[in-house]
């Protein structure tokens, strides 16, 4: 398939490329570089060895995005791009939902007018809110604790109803957990901007020195070890997830969560983390973070019974790619 990929210059969507160009798919990206480096098109090049038409724009500017459908014969699109920190979203809500709903609207729109009937949307478990977890597809969703969650929400709201109005048409909303880990080659991995609000790369910027120590955030939940639960995915395996429902889409709307269905705790990934790397992650223990919660982990049953994807990738083999991708920067 001929596959448009916005926000591919991304985590996610880099590792979505190798993965879709790997399974014989044609991809161009359509990213602003505003959270990626355009050197990370190169390295998806070079490890597939396959060349990827990018174009730097912005998907909220319907006249570019249009301009570059009328020159593409898109067969499916997979939308990543979005602004994505949880805590830059409650001190700029307004930049959040212009972003993600505007350009998710925009995207739907020209792919309407180009006739592209295949539109896979990144959203996110986060739109489970407050839930109790295993969070299941078919649960009500719960308000999400910040803007962003909502925009996740809305967006999947907006596809729903388009869906519903234009028949032919398949959307499927892929709900991530916490994608960590990196492409074997080390080339390509998380690259966020300043100092990481999420755990993975705090931790490795603390193993390398670059950061003096991690803030655990809490340990009194009601968890085994009284520190947050998470469902920790291999980017890679994730990759594969988009691979595999974007070849499998169906008419209509579809929804899968994407996890393993296993949690960890945050004490559990620093001591896989040193041990399997044989290094030091000192760490001291701090209040909670607002807005989040005990446990999330994902029933990952859905994807594996329909699309016949299950993620493989141990927590051990996610902290030695996660590391090795740091020490190669
Ligand atoms: P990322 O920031 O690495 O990638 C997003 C990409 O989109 C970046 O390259 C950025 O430059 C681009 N982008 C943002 N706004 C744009 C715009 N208006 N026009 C063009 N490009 C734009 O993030 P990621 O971790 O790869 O996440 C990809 C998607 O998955 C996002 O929608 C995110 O909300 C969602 N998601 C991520 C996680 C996670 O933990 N990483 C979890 C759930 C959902
Ligand atoms: N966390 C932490 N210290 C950090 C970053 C995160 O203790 O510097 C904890 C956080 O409280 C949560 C888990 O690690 O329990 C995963 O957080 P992350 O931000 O990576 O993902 P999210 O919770 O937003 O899904």
């Amino acid at each position: 398939m001929n596959i448009l990929v916005t926000g591919g210059a991304g985590y996610i969507g880099s590792h979505t490329c190798v993965s879709l160009i790997e399974s014989g798919h044609t991809v161009t990206v359509m990213d602003n570089l505003c959270n990626s480096k355009v050197e990370t098109i190169d390295k998806i090049e070079l490890i597939t060895g396959k060349k990827v038409t990018f174009y730097n724009i912005d998907v909220t500017n319907e006249s570019e995005v249009d301009r570059i459908f009328s020159k593409h014969d898109f067969d499916a699109i997979i939308h990543f791009a979005g602004l994505k920190s949880v805590g830059e979203s409650v001190s700029k809500p307004l930049d959040y939902y212009y972003n993600n709903l505007l350009g998710t609207i925009v995207v739907c729109r020209v792919s309407l007018k180009y006739g592209v009937k295949r539109f896979v949307f990144s959203s996110s478990a986060t739109v489970y809110g407050d839930n109790e977890s295993p969070f299941v597809e078919t649960m009500k969703l719960l308000p999400a604790a910040n803007p962003y969650g909502e925009t996740k929400a809305m967006c999947e709201r907006i596809l729903m109803d388009m869906v519903k109005a234009n028949s032919g048409y398949s959307v499927t909303l892929l709900r991530y957990f916490n994608p960590i880990g990196a492409h074997e080659s080390g080339l390509i991995g998380e690259l966020p901007n300043g100092i990481p609000n999420n755990l993975m790369p705090y931790i490795t910027q603390v193993a390398k020195g670059k950061l003096e120590k991690l803030k655990i955030f809490g340990n009194d939940y009601p968890t085994a070890d009284g520190t947050g639960v998470r469902d920790y995915i291999h980017v890679m395996d994730l990759a594969e997830g988009h691979v595999v429902a974007v070849e499998k889409m169906k008419d209509g709307l579809q929804i899968y969560n994407l996890g393993t269905g296993k949690g960890t705790s945050v004490l559990q990934l620093v001591n896989v983390f040193e041990e399997v790397n044989g290094i030091r992650v000192p760490y001291e223990i701090t209040d909670r973070r607002p807005g989040d919660i005990a446990e999330c982990y994902a029933d990952a049953g859905k994807a594996e019974s329909e699309l016949g994807w299950k993620a493989r990738q141990t927590i051990r083999d996610m902290v030695r790619d996660s590391w090795r991708f740091e020490q190669n920067l």
